[in-house]
């Protein structure tokens, strides 16, 4: 194994284009003085999104949390919600600030994504919508998933924050649901720094979203709910203008590196890749591995050893949203209840992937993998360092 030390690498680095080429927007604003309120790039923006992903309505917003916010009030959901563990803790979160109460549901073992066939037992007569999550850009099964809302009148919100240019069947995974909430933050497939929106499919939607993102403003003198300042601005609006015109080759480039992880560490015992076999249906968000029993290091110590590297990896999601203190007394979020989703958040860690990623970084990581893993047997330095890394205190 090589023990050649590289500079940090972190399991994400922001797209970002060439600073000279923004200056052009910024000088339009400066020039229009008109920095916020639904202003020309905030439009253009708008427009462009709409085209690109291949939906209807978009309202953009200041980033993915107020949108999901949001995105709840719109359909006036109250009581309970069901959804997922195994995500990033605002997708819980946005039903705590509606006052509404989070319903846990185990994950699918394959996609991690909700598990159609647990939901029905979780749903009581004070369900009122399901948020899932098509996690690591992985489309849910949003065929059943509608087929269980429509049975129980329920409405469908997506949290989509990983699912830029998803395309499910043909089209746009972001047309599923009543609405879809992305996120553009800069760890995200697509950035302006702070960002989301919320994909919805008719413009009444749309229009009522937009007032609610203002304060709840309908014109000047009328207010007509407790919205919210959740506008995204015209410097976050223009930014993501420019940002479309690369955002084709960084999807590409991140296609690349996910086939030479694959390749690279296919040969690994203990190690799976997430998704083999359907590797077209994402975008390429993260790039999620197993660590099973059958490697030799535990998840854990691989991650730690990863670290000692200079490969700053990520267990997304571990711990599971049902573990924070805040969820954690509720009688869904107990550990017999998502089985799957615990030993999911315990096994997986996400390595790094982003456009400019070189192919020798890559190829560094899946040798410290396979490298750990051979020295189980030859004894090398891997998991002698690996070994005091794990008995010293965790940072
Ligand atoms: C990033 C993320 C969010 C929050 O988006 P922000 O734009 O950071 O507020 C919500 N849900 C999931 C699954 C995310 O990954």
């Amino acid at each position: 194994m090589t023990s050649r030390k590289t500079s940090p690498v972190h399991v994400t680095r922001p797209l970002l284009p060439p600073l000279e080429e923004f200056i052009p927007y910024l000088e339009q604003i400066w020039e229009s003085k008109w920095l916020t309120n639904n202003g020309p790039f905030h439009e253009q923006f708008e427009r462009a999104l709409c085209d690109y992903l291949g939906v209807k309505y978009i309202s953009l917003f200041a980033n993915g949390t107020l949108a999901l916010v949001t995105a709840l009030q719109a359909l006036r959901v109250t009581g309970e919600v069901i959804t997922t563990p195994y995500s990033f803790v605002a997708t819980a979160h946005s039903l705590l600030w509606n006052g509404i109460k989070p319903v846990f549901v185990d994950i699918d073992p394959n996609t991690l994504n909700l598990d159609p066939g647990k939901i029905e037992a979780a749903i009581t007569p004070q369900t009122t919508a399901i948020m899932p999550v098509h996690c690591y850009g992985r489309p849910c099964d949003v065929m059943r998933i509608q087929e269980i809302a429509d049975n129980y009148r329920l409405k469908v919100i997506y949290d989509s924050a990983h699912a830029f240019g998803v395309q499910f069947q043909g089209e746009s995974v972001l047309n599923h649901g009543d609405l879809s909430v992305l996120s553009f933050h800069a760890t995200k497939v697509f950035n302006t720094f702070e960002g989301g929106a919320i994909v919805c499919q008719d413009a009444k939607t749309k229009r009522h979203i937009d007032h609610l993102k203002n304060f709840g403003f309908v014109d000047e003198v009328t207010v007509v709910a407790s919205g919210i300042n959740g506008k995204m601005s015209e410097i976050n609006a223009a930014f993501g203008m420019l940002q479309l015109k690369g955002i084709d080759e960084a999807l590409l480039q991140r296609r690349a590196i996910d086939s030479r992880y694959r390749a690279g560490l296919a040969g690994v015992g203990g190690i799976e890749c997430l998704g083999t076999g359907c590797e077209e249906m994402t975008n390429h968000a993260y790039f999620p591995i197993m660590v099973r029993p059958d490697y030799p290091l535990s998840r854990d110590v691989l991650y730690q050893t990863l670290r000692d590297n200079g490969i700053y990896a990520r267990r997304y999601f571990y711990p599971l949203i049902s573990d924070f203190p805040m969820y954690r007394g509720m009688p869904s979020a107990a550990h017999s209840n998502l089985p799957v989703a615990r030993k999911a958040s315990e096994q997986v860690i996400c390595l790094p992937i982003y456009p400019g990623l070189a192919n020798e970084q890559v190829d560094f990581v899946i040798g410290l993998i396979a490298g750990c893993r051979r020295s189980k047997v030859d004894a090398m330095p891997c998991v002698r360092r690996s070994a005091s890394t794990a008995a010293a205190p965790s940072r």
